[in-house]
């Protein structure tokens, strides 16, 4: 291995490394120069998106390159992290119990070059990817803000659209950076915030944590890392930011300003309809000497493993604060690794299903569908948690409804503000079931053949089946 190539336990600690390991396994696509930042090269990066990470150089011309599709799959994100594939929760959550506190440096190569001369779309390549979006968005970008009363940083995701030179239009989902805007706009103050554009992806994954107000995400991607972030001030605020990033837009979500923002292709594989948002005015942009553009495409594998992994992982985590009888997690693909929650447990107890459903719809507003299964069914195998439900559950007797709850804001069968309702189906066994009912079937010795003992060759079947002549029709 070269000194590029990360080994294994090594977690990549900013854009470049990744890339490099990427491009080292064979696992990083080169666009030919010039590609189009609309649709096109969202195009290309779906085309690629369970297989290959993509550069783009030059796209539409712009000097600065895009890249897209960081994760592609589960594996990925171990092989990220440093840990195998069925290490990824356990490492994140270890990281969530014990965030390292990021440490400020003056200096980093974020802010190697400073524009004060704000105009967006000539500094950086902006795509535009599903049909209908609006326009450009920023996608990928880090959204830093801090609490007003107390500088306690906030990291998350939003979709950034671009709505002139220096201005951006910003969904603020009801949680973390939305308050921090709240108590500034109350104060009359605009919230100052970063956005910054092209990490690693241990950051962008410690961004989707579902952890309270004032847990500053960037410790989460110190403690993956198993090292600091090194963070420097922005040139323009109080606002801190990763000094190894690629690019930071400096700037204020402004008080008492909302403007129109979308249509914009989202993770249910629906439009967020455009309705007037905030507003953040850009200050400044800093960036690397020669910097890189990291984009999501909106709905794409990447979109939806980023905000799926963290939230099974800290959903695992509060579900077994309170029952400890919970083994593991899962967010379906079909439910767009958000909405639809499997839930596997050693059930000691009759009523704990129902307790685990309450406690998911809890853990996070998103959750929708929650599917308690035992021990025996594999999670991770959407026709394994079918079969469980198909020979496990009741719905007069398994099922919860709960009408009129909070949901998200993007499924579109919600009524206004996200209001919609929560079911939760128990296909786990009964503890009073007689034991022979549900005793599954299986054939003794089917899982230990090993065929190239007990397999002869194909031609040995002439002889039994004998040479049958079909003839011939001409
Ligand atoms: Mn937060």
């Amino acid at each position: 291995m070269t000194a590029s190539t990360p080994s294994a336990n090594y977690c990549s600690r900013d854009l470049r490394e990744w890339l490099n390991h990427l491009s080292a396994t064979d696992r990083l696509a080169v666009a030919k120069p010039g590609l189009g930042l609309k649709h096109e090269l969202a195009a290309v990066s779906q085309t690629l998106e369970r297989d290959k990470a993509a550069l783009f150089p030059a796209p539409d011309g712009h000097p600065v390159p895009v890249v897209s599709n960081l994760l592609t799959s589960r594996r990925w994100i171990g092989d990220c992290l440093g840990v195998a594939e069925d290490q990824v929760i356990s490492r994140y959550r270890d990281a969530v119990h014990h965030p390292l506190p990021w440490v400020e440096v003056d200096d980093g190569p974020v802010q190697a070059v400073v524009h004060k001369e704000v105009d967006i779309t000539a500094r950086l390549p902006v795509p535009t990817h599903n049909e209908l979006d609006s326009g450009p968005y920023i996608a990928a970008g880090l959204m830093i803000s801090r609490n007003p009363a107390n500088g306690i940083q906030n990291v998350s995701i939003h979709r950034c659209q671009i709505s002139g030179k220096d201005r951006i239009g910003v969904l603020l989902l009801p949680r973390h950076t939305w308050t921090y805007a709240q108590m500034a706009h109350e104060n009359g103050q605009a919230l100052e915030v970063a956005i910054v554009i092209g990490v690693d992806p241990a950051s962008l994954l410690a961004s989707q944590a579902v952890v309270p107000l004032d847990f500053d995400e960037m410790e989460i991607a110190g403690a993956l890392h198993g090292k600091p972030v090194e963070m420097v001030k922005c040139k323009t605020n109080n606002v801190r930011v990763p000094a190894r990033a690629e690019i930071v837009l400096e700037g204020r979500v402004l008080a008492d300003v909302a403007e129109p923002e979308g249509p914009f292709g989202e993770f249910p594989q629906y439009y967020g309809r455009r309705a007037n948002r905030h507003v953040i005015q850009v200050d400044a942009i800093t960036h690397r000497t020669a910097p890189i553009f990291h984009t999501i495409v909106g709905g794409g594998m990447e979109h939806l493993l980023l905000g799926g992994l963290p939230r099974e992982a800290t959903l695992l985590e509060t579900l077994q604060r309170n029952e400890p009888t919970v083994l593991d997690v899962h967010l379906s693909r079909g439910g767009i690794c958000r909405y639809h929650l499997v839930v596997k447990v050693d059930k000691k107890q009759e009523g704990t299903p129902k307790n685990i459903m309450m406690g998911a719809f809890a853990g996070h507003y998103d959750i929708k569908q929650v599917i308690v299964v035992d021990r025996d069914v594999n999670i991770h195998d959407p026709e394994q948690v079918e079969w469980a439900v198909a020979t496990r559950f009741q719905a007069d007797r398994d099922l919860l409804v709960v009408n009129n709850t909070q949901g998200s804001k993007l499924d579109p069968t919600t009524t206004e503000g996200g209001v919609g309702a929560k079911m939760g189906l128990d296909a786990t066994i009964p503890l009073a079931a007689d034991e022979f009912t549900f005793t599954v079937i299986r054939v003794p010795g089917a899982g230990d053949i090993d065929l190239d003992i007990v397999l002869d060759d194909p031609g040995a079947a002439a002889a039994i089946i004998g040479d049958t002549d079909l003839g011939s029709e001409t």
